[in-house]
């Protein structure tokens, strides 16, 4: 998995302050899309364990306090990314108790595959559905257009 974007401190992509992730690759193709150039999977740098284990250290320190990991993109639930997305999932939920995950995918949760679905198993809250330009709304919290629905999961 390839990224294009890592804020270790954000405070607009989800509630509270956060570390917020964009990942590269996406196939929704969205008219209108804010983020065409995360579309191909090999743009952008590289993921890899060093990565990882910064988000690990950030969302665990004391001296900014994070509510939580955002992943978005591009899509985290982009097939070729699902390997690396669990990994980063499964790190976050064993080494940084309390923090919360959101993640944002054109995908929606009724039509996810077996391995997606074992993503979202583990994330706390899911932004679905792809953009709809005719459905904009600059007033909505935390998505684009009115079509996209926020899963409150666990
Ligand atoms: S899902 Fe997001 S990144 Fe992908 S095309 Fe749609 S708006 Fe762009």
């Amino acid at each position: 998995m390839n990224y294009h974007q890592y804020y270790q401190t954000d405070v607009i992509n989800g509630p509270g302050t956060r570390a917020t992730l964009f990942v590269s690759g996406c196939e929704h193709q969205c008219r209108g899309c804010y983020n065409q150039s995360t579309w191909n999977p090999c743009s952008g740098h590289v993921f890899d364990a060093d990565m990882a284990q910064r988000i690990v250290d950030d969302l665990n320190d004391e001296r900014i306090k994070r509510r939580g990991l955002s992943l978005s993109g591009g899509d985290p639930l982009y097939p070729a990314n699902l390997d690396a997305i669990l990994s980063l999932v499964k790190q976050v939920k064993e080494q940084c108790p309390g923090k919360d995950i959101w993640l944002w995918t054109g995908y929606r949760l009724a039509e996810l595959s077996s391995q997606q679905q074992a993503v979202v198993d583990l994330v706390n809250v899911v932004v679905d559905g792809k953009f709809e330009q005719e459905l904009a709304d600059p007033s909505l919290v935390f998505r684009g257009s009115s079509n996209q629905i926020i899963h409150y999961l666990r």
